[in-house]
């Protein structure tokens, strides 16, 4: 559920139009809904409320400051991937020490920074990694938390670029050799073995594969817990969003209304899906949401610039382009697309939708029928708000887009869209 809908025949996000906010701000633009953020974060939190448990937010998902400002205030811990991640979220006002530490390629100046300011957890992906962090650590004459991430090898059933459980992918321990890591990893001086990680994936749209890989793996965590006395068990993050029908979506009646066999993951089913299992376990939770908590809280909206009709169909050339928003490039992602103003209904054409970037794959959707909105008008991309900005780049020598966000009938820049001279700031 969202706050993106029309109210008077304009897209609105909570009480602000967002025709306003593409006249004052101009395009591309991303507009994050506060208090959708907000409200997955705490549906989240009361739905594991029966367990010792906590939030890692997923930075990589959307890591500007003020998103990490209203989740701290929350009392969320982070799931860093990086000493950039961490140092956002410090300035951010977030909590090193409930921070965890994952990525398979860590370097020594990341584990010293992570060292000093005290996080919570390294999350290990490899036994050199284990033999580098000890090393690290006795240097700096401290003891470095960590817990291994286990690759459970179960599928994910999701797109292959962002199935992160199979023995094929490259993260975690193997499930095979998982104990023997965690008894060698016991004679390292320098490090506390203090929990057990596991991520299956990205953008699960069912419960199963998360029951799957909790019951394959907490038999584990016990045994890890009663050999080495570990504290937590991070299930991951994982929970995916609905990308269509996405506007449809922002209403509790339109989840009422899907057929129990087709409705899309909730959160509170997940909750109860995973939540048996792990009670018996008598260790703290930890859960990394990054697309559910940030997914459906922002919209890129971006303005069409021209109408270009080929002989096999309609282009309709916008002014963002792959630099803003990768996900269709990368992962053939799908973000609906709706006009700011609200269509009639019955004037759709087939067409694609696509960016000025000199590359074939710069389209944000191909060969779909849509509203026919005119040169000019304001469109948005719905559900931008994860893997959307943090994405970005300045291929093509293009400024980076402006952040705003809304809290009811409030807009407020959270990032200045790049100058020029930003561009070349750092250049010789
Ligand atoms: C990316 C990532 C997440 C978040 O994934 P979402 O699908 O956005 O919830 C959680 N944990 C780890 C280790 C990750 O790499």
């Amino acid at each position: 559920m969202h706050s993106f809908e029309y109210k008077n025949g304009s897209l609105h996000c909570e009480d602000v139009n967002l025709q306003d906010i593409a006249e004052q701000y101009g395009t591309p633009a991303y507009v994050y809904s506060a208090n959708t953020i907000l409200d997955h974060y705490r549906r989240l939190d009361a739905a594991l409320a029966e367990i010792d448990h906590c939030v890692e937010y997923a930075v990589k998902a959307n890591s500007n400051l003020s998103v990490l400002r209203l989740l701290a205030e929350e009392g969320s811990g982070f799931d860093i991937v990086s000493g950039g991640e961490l140092f956002r979220v410090i300035k951010a006002g977030g909590d090193p020490k409930k921070c965890t530490f994952a990525g398979v390629g860590k370097t020594r100046a990341e584990i010293e920074y992570a060292l000093e300011q005290g996080i919570y957890s390294f999350n290990v992906e490899s036994e050199e990694e284990a033999a580098f962090i000890n090393v690290v650590a006795g240097e700096m004459g401290k003891v470095a938390p960590i817990a291994f991430r286990v690759n459970p090898n179960v599928d994910a059933k999701t797109h292959k670029y962002i199935s992160t459980g199979k023995s094929e992918n490259k993260f975690g321990v193997d499930f095979a050799y998982i104990e023997a890591a965690y008894e060698r990893a016991s004679q390292l001086e320098n490090v506390k073995l203090i929990g057990l990680q596991m991520h299956i994936g990205s953008q699960l749209t069912s419960v199963s594969p998360f029951i799957e890989a909790v019951e394959k793996v907490s038999p584990l965590a016990a045994k890890l817990k009663a050999t080495y006395g570990i504290e937590f068990f991070s299930i991951g993050g994982g929970v995916g969003i609905v990308y269509d029908p996405a506007l449809e979506s922002a209403k509790p009646e339109w989840w009422a209304a899907q057929e129990e066999e087709q409705r899309p993951l909730t959160i509170e089913e997940y909750a109860a899906g995973v939540l048996p299992k792990l009670k018996e376990l008598g260790l703290k939770i930890l859960l990394e949401p990054g697309r559910y908590i940030v997914g459906n809280a922002g919209v890129m909206l971006t303005q069409c610039l021209y109408e270009k009709k080929g002989s096999a169909k309609t282009f309709k050339v916008v002014d963002a382009g792959m630099n803003d928003l990768i996900r269709p490039a990368l992962y053939e992602g799908h973000h609906e697309i709706v006009p700011v103003a609200q269509p009639a209904g019955d004037d759709n054409i087939k067409m694609d939708v696509v960016g000025p970037i000199c590359e074939t794959g710069d389209f944000f959707m191909q060969n779909a029928e849509l509203p026919n909105f005119p040169v000019g008008s304001v469109i948005a991309l719905l559900s931008s708000g994860a893997y959307g900005f943090t994405m970005a780049s300045n291929y093509n020598t293009r400024p980076m887009p402006v952040e705003i966000m809304v809290d009811g009938d409030q807009a407020k820049v959270i990032r200045k869209r790049q100058s020029l001279d930003d561009l070349i700031a750092a250049e010789l």
